[in-house]
């Protein structure tokens, strides 16, 4: 288990929050309890604690430091991570630190994005696109998550703890 973390400052309070990079449920500010954006970066061997077991769904951004369109990516997703803080987890994998990864989800190209939710991929797309489009990726994603998770288990909620 890794217990890294990382300083989060708490956009609503100012707040500087310790966040660990894996723990179960979702950061809340210590001072004003709004929720945290989560953003943390994973290797082949943390992704499973980082990003698989995390409860609230997972975009996993495989990017490269020598590819410009992951530029132009990265800092769009770090805003959609911060707008719906408490509904998800932002993951970053460098492709080149973390060759397993890249194997596994077959990456040809980055930027390479993935949203898991329970360490499921439920939605994926490659190459870079702006914040509204993400947005909307996300967001139906999530619907359409929602839905299939209600019709698969009705009533179930949430049986996972770490
Ligand atoms: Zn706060």
């Amino acid at each position: 288990m890794t217990t890294a973390t990382t300083i989060v400052r708490c956009g609503n309070c100012g707040h500087k929050n310790r966040v660990p990079l894996a723990a179960g449920g979702r950061p809340r500010c210590g001072n004003c309890h709004r929720a945290l954006p989560w953003i943390v970066d994973a290797f082949d061997d943390t992704f499973a604690e980082v990003a698989e077991k995390a409860d609230p769904p997972v975009i996993v951004d495989m990017w490269a430091t020598w590819c410009g369109p992951c530029r132009m990516v990265s800092p769009a997703l770090e805003r959609l991570a911060i707008e719906r803080a408490g509904d998800v987890k932002l993951v970053k994998v460098d492709v080149d630190r973390a060759p397993r990864l890249s194997s596994r989800f077959t990456v040809q190209a980055v930027p390479t994005l993935l949203i898991m939710h329970h360490g499921k991929v439920i939605a994926r797309q490659a190459g870079a696109a702006p914040v509204e489009v993400l947005r909307r990726w996300f967001d139906d994603a999530m619907e359409k998550d929602a839905r299939e998770e209600k019709s698969a288990s009705p009533g179930a909620d949430r049986e996972r703890r770490s």
